[in-house]
């Protein structure tokens, strides 16, 4: 299995150090292929994402990713469209320990990650008047749908949640409402039902338990997948797999946040369970249920990083559940 592995910047570079000496402790046949982009590269370079890296990344089975800075649109925003992964899974999951909102949420939010008003078709079309388009077709919609129902069924998961806004934005989220339902037709295994978006933010905060699965639209999931993260102790836990039929890319929810980067203290739960997205993608379930175990074990210990009102550093804390392996 070749990874190509791009720390970034920031706190990418400490995280994902954290991410390998786990990785590396479970001697799996990976070969991992070190690769430059970001702000940085775009300084060395003067390409934030280099052709190199670029051909590198298609050609690896998956990339592990890090944070970029200023340059995320031309790097990571680039990848998920170059590697067409179309559907943007974010894992919101209370675990022991953690100061959180509520406990025992576990929610998947599967996005859709090629689509909507992050196409990025936007115009000044007038002195003072700018215009942005919404793509929403059948096909995209039809495609992260059933990709929603088919990680409800392998996860075992028993509900699909689709957000919308169909009542005002008729055509666009109308489309995307009608497939969903459509498709849901096909898994009367999983429970259905939709919501509109604003609703659903009122429900996530008051009541997150009656979510599983969330199926929506690419610049809603963004939102609501970081409102999910910070139900459960923020983003320092949350981690993200962008899938599509040939490729994939593993990332933490958060960027490279320069206001802790260089400093050692950046949390490593959500690169760590990033790594675990990566493992069980490859088949890995068993090494990724032990290294996600041992990162609860550790959080449970109040083992943790500073964000969490611990005091270890970023690779004490990583140490901590690399030892939990043995
Ligand atoms: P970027 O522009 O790269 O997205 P940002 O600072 O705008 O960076 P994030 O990096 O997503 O956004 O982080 C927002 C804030 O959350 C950070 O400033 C930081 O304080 C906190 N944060 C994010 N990730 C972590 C982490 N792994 N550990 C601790 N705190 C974190």
């Amino acid at each position: 299995m070749r990874i190509t592995v791009i720390p970034g910047d920031g706190i990418g570079r400490e995280v994902m150090d954290a991410a390998m000496l786990i990785l590396e402790k479970l001697n799996l046949p990976f070969e991992f292929v070190w690769m430059e982009a970001g702000d940085e590269a775009l300084k060395k370079y003067g390409k934030a994402l280099p052709d190199e890296t670029l051909e590198e990344c298609l050609k690896s089975d998956a990339v592990l990713f890090g944070a970029a800075g200023e340059t995320a649109a031309d790097v990571i925003v680039r990848l998920r469209f170059e590697l067409e992964t179309f559907a943007n899974v974010r894992p919101a999951k209370s675990y022991r320990g953690v100061n959180c909102l509520y406990e025992g949420v576990d929610i998947v939010i599967v996005r859709e990650n090629t689509e909507c008003l992050y196409k990025g078709l936007e115009f000044e079309v007038a002195e003072g008047v700018t215009q942005g388009i919404r793509v929403i077709t059948e096909k995209g919609s039809r495609r992260i749908a059933e990709f929603a129902f088919e990680l409800a069924r392998r996860e075992g998961r028993k509900k699909v949640t689709a957000l919308h806004k169909a009542n005002v934005m008729k055509k666009t989220c109308g489309l995307f409402r009608d497939v969903c339902r459509k498709v849901a037709e096909g898994y009367p295994d999983i429970e259905f039902n939709d919501y509109y978006i604003d609703a659903a933010c009122m429900y996530l905060v008051m009541d997150p338990k009656r979510f599983d699965v969330i199926l929506t639209t690419n610049m809603f999931g963004d939102i609501v997948s970081d409102l999910a993260a910070g139900l459960v102790g923020g983003l320092g836990l949350a981690p993200s797999a962008n899938i599509g039929e040939k490729h994939a890319i593993f990332e933490p929810v958060h960027g490279s946040a320069p206001d802790i980067a260089g400093k050692g203290i950046a949390n490593p739960s959500a690169m760590i369970l990033t790594a675990c997205m990566m493992l069980r993608h490859f088949g890995y379930i068993d090494e990724a249920n032990r290294v996600e175990k041992a990162l609860e074990d550790v959080l449970a210990e109040g083992k943790t990083t500073p964000d969490l009102g611990g005091n270890l550093r970023t690779m004490e804390m990583a140490e901590e559940v690399a030892r939990r392996l043995n």
